[in-house]
């Protein structure tokens, strides 16, 4: 996924992103805390101090969620699930979960943990609250933290898919009618549904008066019915795919070029007189590897008429590879997931074809006019 983020580390071998929209919601919930929340809680303090606490609370909130998730990834290891990545967005966080869970127990348990996590936390910064009843500061920190921990964990309750809440309803219909795929696009249909609840709710509170709180509440909704009318779109293209091979979308044989012509002359001959943007290199019939506009990219123009095409290609060892027996649906998610337009077909070690996006796209046209009859 392209995405502006920065790494801030990594945590259980999970990297950490931070994406850049995530600044605007922790300069916001300081400014809130600031202004509005501090100077009640602790009235007669310097604004410094009220802006010092702001920051530090929305660090501790900022690693709530992050405990949060990671729960969710601590889980999702436990069933040899792997994980990604961690990202912190504007609403929130989210773990990369790699695959589908196995089993409507593993999605239940996975799921659940994150909620818990913030209810526990809820419950620690509860507890700490009469041994820091003297002190003013400590106390309406844990004070703040207690709410909005116990207001994550309900948030994320809430049966809309892709919310926790929404996740452990599909768990629970996948459980019940044993179909992951329709509990899928039910569950997704139901987290539709609240998402528009949202917007009309937040358009609703925005024309009673309460602007801000109603805009955020819509954007919410928003979020929310964009998440998961784009799973229901996936889970109908899944729908489509499901029993067929790659084999069946297999188009071309892909373009060869031999491993000692110069990207110059491949620039020059193949990009751009024919508009050709992806190679096999190969040396006496065997393919060594892809070279793609990407990879040209990587070298500088004038370093072109020196090198090879071999010089500059993706090897096969390092290319994700599908092979002609495989899914073609898992073969897309592979894509998506590694960010590539195409993946060599290979059966055994002999190359047999480049599967790429556009052969999926025009395959999955062909069954779409097939049923629509
Ligand atoms: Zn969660």
């Amino acid at each position: 996924m392209l995405r502006h983020t920065i790494a801030i580390g990594r945590i259980m071998g999970i990297p950490i992103d931070v994406d850049l929209s995530w600044f605007l919601i922790f300069g916001l919930l300081i400014w809130i805390l600031a202004v509005s929340y501090y100077p009640q809680a602790l009235k007669g303090a310097p604004p410094a101090e009220l802006w010092l606490m702001g920051v530090a609370t929305a660090i501790l909130f900022f690693c709530s969620i992050l405990l949060h998730e990671l729960a969710h990834s601590a889980a999702a290891l436990h069933y040899k699930i792997p994980v990604r990545r961690i990202t912190l967005f504007i609403f929130g966080g989210v773990a990369q979960i790699a695959q589908d869970p196995a089993s409507a127990g593993a999605e239940f348990v996975v799921t659940i943990v994150g909620p818990l996590a913030s209810f526990a936390l809820a419950g620690i910064f509860f507890l700490l609250q009469a041994p820091l009843a003297g002190v003013a500061p400590a106390l309406a920190v844990v004070k703040y933290l207690t709410l909005i921990n116990g207001m994550l964990g309900l948030f994320n309750l809430i049966p809309g898919f892709p919310l926790d809440g929404g996740r452990i309803f599909r768990a629970a219909v996948w459980g019940w009618i044993g179909d992951f795929r329709r509990a899928t696009l039910i569950a997704a249909n139901v987290g539709r549904f609240f998402g528009f609840f949202f917007i009309m709710t937040g358009v609703w509170m925005a024309l009673r008066g309460a602007l801000l709180n109603g805009l955020w509440t819509a954007f919410i909704g928003w979020f929310l019915e964009s998440a998961a009318s784009s799973q229901v779109q996936q889970q109908l293209v899944q729908n489509l795919l499901v029993g067929h091979k790659v084999s069946e979308a297999l188009g071309n044989e892909g373009l060869r070029v031999a491993a000692h012509t110069s990207l110059q002359t491949i620039v020059d001959e193949e990009i751009l007189r024919h508009g050709r943007r992806c190679f096999l290199v190969q040396q006496d019939g065997q393919v060594l590897g892809l070279l793609t506009l990407h990879s040209i990219k990587a070298v500088p123009p004038s370093d072109w008429p020196s090198t090879t095409a071999e010089a500059a290609m993706i090897p096969m060892a390092n290319l994700s590879t599908t092979a002609p027996e495989a899914e073609l649906w898992t073969a897309l998610e592979k894509m998506g997931r590694d960010g590539i337009n195409q993946m060599p077909v290979l059966k055994g070690h002999e190359f047999v074809g480049l599967l790429s996006r556009d052969d999926v796209v025009h395959y999955l046209q062909l069954l779409q006019q097939l049923h629509a009859r």
